[in-house]
């Protein structure tokens, strides 16, 4: 079986490569093995997160603040350390609001967004003093209750289920018909109410979608969720103090993928902070990111325990799967199975190739890491990495299915 001319995914040059192994925050990866004294595990490269906070800096204009939504790797290590870099951190439980204040992030900047707010987690909002982003007209008079029974302001912001949907996303989560945020057109009754119960209204929450890569998309979904926020300032109780624009900034993970030419976004957003500063004077601009700031800077490495050959094809069995990285497995809201980046971590520089399948330990097909995918001769023992796994990897994998162990994770 010889290997197919094209590349067999996205470039992944992110990581040094020393003695044919992959290097990630500073270690080989059969270092890092060590050192854990297990496979399977997640890495994740603080250089490379800082790295991605210091580039959207350069770029994007001043004063824009930057905010880690947490749901993309909530490990507690990596909230702390996004918690000394960036504005603010966005949360979506009452789980992730402890961790992240555990973390040492600042209440003045916490927003915490998600349909289905429990009452109990409305309460905590306010009594730790975050920004509630708002999603239904139901959490109204429960967020005037805690706010009277604790003796606290609930201050609160409007997600808006914008008019519009973010074009080429992987998941599209605002337009048409939604389980998230206000419909725009009903926007001006709940303001009235925001008002009437004497709420502490601070702004707008705009997220139309999620994994783009075209910059051409995100401008234009920028544009109009401040176009339609400078509309319903309008009918708002007070003025605008922060207008969150989403973010959706997309990785890469298929052939043929580039990454986010960050250049033309940032041209429409310092457009939108001129604007900002003459039409909604007193607001900042926030861009909410998760798995762009943490997506490319995590791995996930398991071991070959079994080569085996059946009919002909070769089938590469490891420690680890989709119990641990479902997104990997085409399992995690994808429509079409694609093979995300995978490499032999310890055969780095490797000219042969063969084709093979990685698969997991379940006693599932669905156990499947890569499929028939030009790959280094692996034997057992090997090391396999699936790269872009610092997003949306342990927390969003069912690791209970079929008692394997849990995986480990470590930010280096
Ligand atoms: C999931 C989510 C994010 C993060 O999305 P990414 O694609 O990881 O950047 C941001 N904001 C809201 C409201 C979300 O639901």
């Amino acid at each position: 079986m010889t290997a197919p001319e094209s590349p067999a995914h996205a470039a992944m040059d992110q990581f040094a490569v020393r003695d044919g192994e992959l290097v990630v925050g500073g270690l080989t990866v059969s270092a890092l093995a060590a050192q854990l004294g297990q496979t399977p595990f997640y890495a994740y490269d603080s250089r490379l997160m800082r790295a991605r906070v210091a580039a959207l800096r350069a770029a994007l204009p001043a004063g824009l603040r930057l905010h880690y939504a947490m749901k993309a790797n909530p490990l507690p290590a990596v909230v702390r350390l996004f918690a000394g870099l960036v504005d603010g951190i966005d949360v979506a439980s009452a789980g992730e609001l402890q961790v992240a204040l555990a973390a040492g992030a600042l209440p003045a900047g916490i927003s915490f967004a998600g349909p289905g707010k429990r009452d109990a987690e409305l309460r905590a909002a306010v009594r730790a003093g975050v920004l509630v982003n708002v999603e239904s007209p139901r959490e109204l008079p429960l967020l005037a209750a805690a706010s009277q029974a604790l003796g606290l302001p609930a201050r609160v912001a409007v997600r808006v289920n914008p008019d519009f949907e973010l074009k080429g996303s992987g998941m599209k989560m605002g337009g048409g018909p939604k389980p998230f945020g206000v419909d725009a057109e009903a926007v001006p009754v709940l303001l009235a109410r925001i008002g009437q119960l004497g709420l502490a209204f601070e702004g707008f929450h705009l997220y139309a979608g999620s994994q783009s890569l075209r910059a051409d998309a995100i401008g234009q979904a920028q544009t109009l969720s401040f176009e339609l926020a400078l509309r319903l300032a309008e009918k708002a109780p007070s003025p605008v103090l922060s207008l969150n624009l989403g973010g959706g900034f997309g990785i890469p993970y298929f052939p043929g993928e580039q990454r986010l030419d960050l250049s033309p976004v940032a041209a429409v957003l310092a457009g939108l902070a001129e604007r900002a500063r003459q039409q909604l004077p007193q607001a900042a601009l926030v861009l909410e990111l998760g798995r762009y700031l943490v997506g490319e800077a995590g791995v996930y490495v398991a071991r070959v325990i079994d080569r085996k050959v059946s009919r002909g094809e070769v089938f590469l069995v490891v420690d680890g799967g989709l119990h641990h990285q479902l997104s990997a497995s085409g399992n995690f809201g994808q429509v079409l199975r694609r093979n995300h980046p995978v490499a032999i971590a310890n055969r780095m520089d490797d000219k042969g190739r063969e084709v093979a399948s990685v698969v997991g330990p379940l006693c599932t097909p669905l156990d499947l890491l890569a499929d028939r995918m030009p790959l280094a001769v692996a034997q057992e023992g090997d090391l396999v990495v699936v790269f872009q796994s610092g997003a949306y990897g342990a927390s969003a994998s069912p690791q209970a299915f079929l008692g394997h162990p849990a995986c480990v994770e470590v930010l280096v």
